[in-house]
């Protein structure tokens, strides 16, 4: 803590992101990176790229990539927003939304960045709490709110909500602005996009980080009615008029554009989530259903914390998060094939080990008594 430090600063508790280890030949899936390289169509056009460009400002609109990114969702380019990752786009819509005289409202159990948004900007906000099975009750939503925010599917749940739940708290919620965010919702679900045009309230935000495997690039974007966008516009022109890069408008627009690699990247990983889920039931773990490029698993005999730290000293990160209702789960990002049968004989291991530990320290115990 410096005396330098603003109040504001002093108060702040930022978010923490997943570890980026240095070392190499680590198996990563802690954070929902997308373990396939971007479409070779983006690194041809990163190398058609003509580094002389760099001497000048990007463009501060960005229209090439809300062009593409319109044409593919088949809305207008004034409903199209783009941002540094979705992370910016989500905070910026804090600011141009949520700043309201009436709470915010968001599940317990979600994207812990909300919560540090609201701390910066002084948003004050209530959690709903997700059901025993891990479910979004949107009927537990009260109307009267200065708006509404989940993921879906949730993270770091997984499950996903359908789209006539979400319109039902539309219809309910015609005064303040719901914002879905979607960052998984390739690896399963039903985009809300289809809902913007009849619901004007409605902002839905994406990301390139996930399945178009663009998480270095800080690619990310916001449809919602045109009035919507104008407001974001005005926060975003407050703050940074060029929040894409060069490289990253490149990027991201050849990613928009090769359909074809993007079916297959986001199939590969949802047969190996399958495959996983299904071995990781042979282990006597339960998973929350997902949706996503991820899974949220217990194990009912096995300390989440404990199977965390024996992955670690064989070289695969997975998530673990120290807080209430979650503390025996661990998340497990889907990664290739091979990366997610290497975790599959970690945990054979270290479960198998665990029993040896146990039946070991038994009849050492039941030696000692006979003694
Ligand atoms: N929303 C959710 C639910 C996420 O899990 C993430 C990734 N951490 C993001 C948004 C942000 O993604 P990015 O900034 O990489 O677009």
């Amino acid at each position: 803590m410096s005396r330098f430090w603003s109040e504001l600063a002093r108060g702040l508790e930022p978010y923490v992101p997943g570890e980026q280890p240095k070392v190499a030949d680590l198996i990563k899936l802690n954070t929902n990176e997308n373990p396939y390289p971007p479409s070779p169509k983006v690194m041809a056009a990163i190398d058609g790229f003509d580094l002389e460009n760099l001497k000048l400002y990007p463009d501060p609109n960005c229209d090439s990539l809300k062009q593409a990114l319109a044409d593919y969702h088949q809305v207008e380019r004034k409903q199209v927003f783009v941002g540094n990752g979705s992370d910016e786009v989500l905070g910026l819509s804090f600011l141009a939304f949520f700043k309201q005289a009436k709470p915010l409202l968001f599940p317990d159990i979600t994207y812990s960045f909300y919560p540090v948004y609201c701390k910066l900007f002084e948003i004050d906000y209530q959690q709903p709490p997700l059901n025993e099975a891990f479910e979004i009750d949107l009927q537990a939503y009260p109307t009267d709110n200065g708006g509404i925010i989940f993921p879906n599917p949730n993270a770091p749940t997984g499950r996903l909500l359908g789209l006539n739940e979400i319109s039902t708290l539309l219809e309910r919620n015609r005064d303040s602005v719901v914002i879905v965010d979607e960052a998984y919702i390739d690896f399963g679900g039903e985009s809300a996009i289809k809902l913007v045009n009849q619901y004007p309230n409605l902002l839905v935000v994406q990301t390139f980080s996930k399945s178009r495997s663009l998480a270095g690039s800080r690619v990310g974007f916001a449809i919602g009615d045109a009035e919507l966008i104008e407001g974001l516009e005005r926060v975003k022109n407050s703050f940074n008029s060029y929040p894409l890069d060069m490289l990253a408008l490149t990027a991201g627009v050849a990613a928009i554009e090769d359909k074809t690699y993007f079916e297959s990247s986001r199939q590969k990983i949802i047969d190996s989530r399958e495959w996983l889920v299904a071995e990781l039931e042979k282990l006597g773990f339960d998973t929350v259903p997902s949706a996503t490029n991820f899974v949220f698993s217990r194990h009912p005999k096995h300390d989440a914390e404990v199977i965390f730290k024996e992955l670690r000293k064989r070289k695969i990160i997975v998530r673990y998060f120290s807080k209430p209702r979650i503390d025996q789960y661990l998340r497990i990002t889907i990664g290739t094939q091979q990366e997610v049968e290497a975790l599959v004989v970690a945990l054979k291991e270290i479960l198998g080990a665990a029993k040896k530990t146990k039946s070991s320290n038994v009849s050492t115990r039941i030696a000692e008594t006979l003694v």
